[in-house]
Formats: structure tokens, sequence, C-alpha cells
């Protein structure tokens, strides 16, 4: 027998339908890339995703075609998104921060017809069109008094592409399996890989993120999404905060430490979300300027593994609660937050920071195993480290294109990543299985390595990698980025280091760099690492 009820397929339009309805006046505000801070709302998002669906289903663009975009988290880059997803087109987020290579092969595998960009981006898009024989058309998200002399095929300013239609169009209903959004992974062996979310999954995934033991979003809260929307669909917020009639601040191209307090500050943000390097940059403006944080309550970090000492500097100096959150891109991303159960609720002081540490307990819609390399379920006890692995309506079951079979057979992913989890299902990440350091037939976290260096007060950012050793396989060396003006010796470092991990897993040598290379997602890329110092010795 079937369920009597109704048949309401999860639509991504049904999200700014409803926050159109229920909270149409709630602000969606964002610092502009012409410049100036942009004011609107979400009646008026939803009417001009209208618009945007309007003139595309106008343009021939229908049910499965690709649009790429290529631009920061504003209001116009969001309202495409719902325009797009509203006539059953996909957007297909390119990371401006990838390659020109890597760019265009993931725009061509992609299959984009269209690409939509920032006027930051028109340089780049020139030299990546020769390239890209399937777009048609460069929609640029400005007005006319902005739009630049460009060579773009078809090039139009976004402005006036959707003022030539008025609005008066309907959503397209379709299956909400339908595919909605692609975006790559970065790929760091071979080709980027293309994740595919369909408009279920991305409901899904944000109605996961919206609930209490997650961010815990309401329409009192205002939320900033630091992360970008090219990264993994920026958590999920530009979906879970108009579902939850939050008010939205959209941080547009200014990701330094300055220009986050400050629109933090300016635009009363109460939750925000971002990797680690752009929370370090927060509070090194903080820590040089005296300046404090009058408004933020949460803030979500993940992307990498959290430093220890960004989390107490929030929670003890700021009094910001800190989540430590767990993803990838193949999720969502979002898999789990460390948020407090009753069971550790009470925890204080270094008990609750080592708990902080750890990645959390997986959502409702995340089912979660650790196995070792032959696939048995390795127990729950906080100390045995396996192979993490997951399932659920939000995660993949295949990249587009490749043939490759990517479930195991109870249909879990495995995540690639390394970790233990106890008794209470929090589970931390050891490392990613290919940066663990193996000394001796035993595993040596860069993670853990890391995050006690980075609490060195000298210390900017510190990195781990395994350098080859004749006895033991591997050792570790740490890379230290010194903040400004500070000159801590090795041996300041080895000292402060002591004690706070195993004698074993004391790095063999520390190199001093000015910077640290990043991926394209802003995370330390230990693959440049590793061939910068593919010849270093231990002497
Ligand atoms: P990319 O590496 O291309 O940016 P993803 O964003 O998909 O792609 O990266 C996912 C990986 O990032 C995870 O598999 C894990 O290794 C790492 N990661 C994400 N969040 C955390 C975290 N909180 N702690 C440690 N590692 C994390």
């Amino acid at each position: 027998m079937l369920g009597l009820m109704q048949d309401w397929p999860l639509l991504i339009h049904r999200v700014i339908d409803y926050a159109a309805t229920q909270h149409p006046h709630r602000a969606v505000i964002s610092r502009s890339v012409e410049g100036p801070m942009r004011r609107t709302t979400y009646h008026d998002v939803r009417l001009r995703a209208l618009k945007l669906a309007q003139r595309l289903a106008r343009d021939g663009v229908k049910l499965g075609d690709r649009i790429g975009t290529l631009a920061w988290n504003t209001d116009r880059h969001l309202e495409s998104w719902y325009g797009i997803t509203g006539i059953g087109a996909i957007y297909h987020t390119l990371n401006p921060r990838l390659f020109e290579e890597q760019l265009i092969y993931i725009a061509n595998h992609g299959g984009d017809k269209m690409i939509f960009l920032d006027l930051t981006f028109v340089a780049l898009a020139e030299k990546l069109a020769p390239h890209l024989s399937a777009v048609e058309r460069y929609v640029i998200f400005t007005d006319a008094a902005h739009m630049p002399k460009t060579t773009l095929k078809n090039a139009v300013a976004y402005e006036d592409y959707i003022s030539e239609v008025d609005g008066d169009f309907q959503w397209r209903e379709f299956d909400e399996n339908t595919a909605a959004g692609m975006c790559y992974t970065s790929g760091t062996t071979g080709h980027p890989k293309g994740v595919v979310y369909s408009h279920r999954s991305n409901v899904l995934h944000a109605m996961s993120v919206m609930m209490p033991d997650s961010l815990c979003l309401s329409s009192r809260d205002t939320v900033m999404p630091v992360v970008p929307l090219f990264h993994a669909n920026s958590w999920s917020l530009a979906f879970s905060a108009p579902m939850a009639g939050a008010t939205l601040v959209m941080p547009g191209a200014k990701l330094d430490g300055e220009s986050v307090f400050n629109i933090i500050e300016t635009e009363n943000v109460s939750v925000t979300a971002a990797v680690p390097t752009v929370w370090l940059g927060l509070l090194q403006y903080l820590e040089s300027t005296g300046q404090r944080l009058t408004k933020l309550k949460r803030v979500a970090i993940g992307g990498s593994a959290c430093p220890r000492a960004v989390t107490e500097a929030f929670e003890q100096k700021y009094g910001v609660e800190v989540i430590h959150a767990w993803g990838m891109t193949e999720m969502s991303p979002i898999g789990s937050f460390c948020t407090l159960k009753p069971e550790v609720a009470d925890l204080k002081g270094t008990a609750l920071y080592d708990l902080k540490q750890k990645q959390g307990f997986a959502q409702f819609t995340v089912d979660m195993k650790i196995t070792d390399d032959d696939g048995k379920i390795l127990p729950w006890d906080g100390k045995t480290f396996g192979r993490l692995k997951v399932r659920g309506p939000a995660v993949s079951k295949a990249y587009y294109g490749l043939d490759e079979a990517i479930l195991d057979n109870e249909g879990y992913f495995d995540t690639g990543d390394v970790a233990t989890i106890d008794e209470h299902g929090y589970m931390n990440i050891t490392d990613r299985a290919k940066d663990v350091i193996k000394s001796g037939g035993e595993w040596i976290s860069s993670i853990d390595l890391e995050n006690v260096a980075v609490g060195h007060p000298d210390v900017a950012e510190a990195a781990v990698i395994g350098i080859a050793h004749e006895k033991w396989g591997e050792r570790p060396l740490l890379i230290i980025v010194r903040k400004k003006d500070r000159q801590p010796t090795k041996e300041d470092i080895l000292k402060f280091i002591e004690g706070k991990i195993a004698k074993w897993w004391m790095p063999d040598d520390i190199v001093f760099v000015d910077d640290i290379p990043h991926t394209a997602t802003g995370k330390i890329s230990k693959k440049n690492l590793r061939d910068k110092f593919k010849d270093f010795r231990f002497s």
C-alpha cells in the first residue's frame, strides 16, 4: 500500500518560493563587484530569478543544459542559480582559482552552453574562450553602465539580459531527481571529476544543515557564506539560508581579514562559514588591531582541520561558538558537525577543546562507517582508525561521464579520509589517506602535528609532509610561515611542541618559508609542498 500524501517533488525553486512567501522582506545584502553594497530581498531575488528563467527559456535553454558560473558570492550569482534550475537547466560552478587548463577541461567536460561571470573574470574568460567551443554566450553579472569592452561571444550585461522579459513565468515541473548543479573536485591526481547534485539532494542536504545540531539556522539569523558558491554549493547556504528565512549577506570578492571583519560588524552577521585560512586571516587582523567581534554568534569551520588555536581564540577571546564541520564535494558537501550531545555537554577546558578538534557526528541523511583495507567494519572506540565511508541521499553514486564504480557492496562511498569514531559517534579525521605519514609501520597524523604547531604564538601557518627516510620509511618535516615581525627559532618551536604529541611524532626538521601554497579551495596544497621538497633530505 502506498501512502496517501501528495506528490510534491523536492525542487529547488520551492525554496525561493517559500522564502519569498514567508520572508518576502528579509534582506539579501551583497558587496558588489563594482564596489557599493547592494540590498535586495527574497521577494526580489525570486522575481529576478523568474525573469532569468524566462529569458533563458526564450533563448532555447532547456532541461539538462549546463550553464557555467564564474563568480563571487553575490545576490546576482545566487538568483542565477534559482533561475537556471527553475527551468531544469544545471548550474555548473567554475572555480576561478583553478589553473586555466583545468577550467578549460572542466567547462568542456561539463558541456557548458553559456557562462555567467563577474567583471573580475572577464580577462580570464577571454583567455579560456577560444578553447570553449560549445559556449554560445557569455552573460556578465553587471549593468550597461559597467559593461566592459570584450571579445566574449554574444556578451551581454546581466541586467540588460533579464530586463527584456517581465517575469510572468511559471517554474518548470520535473522529477526531483533531475540534475540541478555540477561541481568538479579539485582532482589532486588526474583530471577533475564532475559531481552532479540533484534537486532532491540539494533540498535534503540544505534541510540537514539547518537542523539544531547542525548550523541551527533560523529566520532570526543573519548568515554570511564566506565559503564560495563555487566551493561545493557554499556548504548549502545558498539553499539553507533562504529555506530558514535568514537574512543573507554575500561578501563578494573581498575575503581578507579586515573586509570580513567589517562586513560582519556592519551587517550584523550572526552565522558564517569558511575554511580555516579565512579565519586565520580574520583572527590575525583582530589581534593586530585590537578590534572585537560584537555581532557574530557561530562560525562553521571546515574544508580542512580547524586548528585548536583558532577554536580557542574564537570561543575564549571573542565569545563566538565554533562548529567544526567536515565534508567533501561528493557529499553536497557536509557530512558532520561537531556540536554537543548531552553525553559531552558538561565537558570543560582541555577536554572540551579535545572534543571540538573532532569533526563531529553525522547528521540525519548521512550513514558513516570506518573499515580496514579489506572492508571489515572497525569499532567506534575513538582509537581504532580506518577508511571513512559514507552513504546517503546527498552522497554521490557516480562521477559525471565516468564509468568507474565508486560504491562498495553496501552502497558506501570511500571518502579517502582516515578517521576514528568514538562511542558517542564523534568522528575524528586522522588525515587524508594520501597525506598520512607512514613511519616504521605506524601512522603519524599530519593534521595533529600542524594543529599543535600553529598554536605557537609566533606561527602564522604550519604544514607537515612526509619525507623519505632510510630507516623509518617516512618522517615528518614541519614547514612554517612565521607571523610578521616574529622570529621564532627551530628550537623554540620544537620545545613548544614537545609533550603535546607522542615523542616519535616529533618532526625531524623544521623549515621556515615565506608562504605555503594553497589549493583552489583555500587548503594547504600538500601536493605542491611535496613537489617543492622532493629533494629534501634530513641531515
Ligand atoms: P578539495 O580538496 O578539492 O577542495 P573537497 O572540498 O571535496 O575538495 O575536500 C574534501 C576533503 O577535505 C575531505 O575528504 C577531507 O580530507 C578534507 N576535509 C574537509 N573538512 C575537513 C575537516 N574539518 N577536517 C579535516 N579535513 C577536512
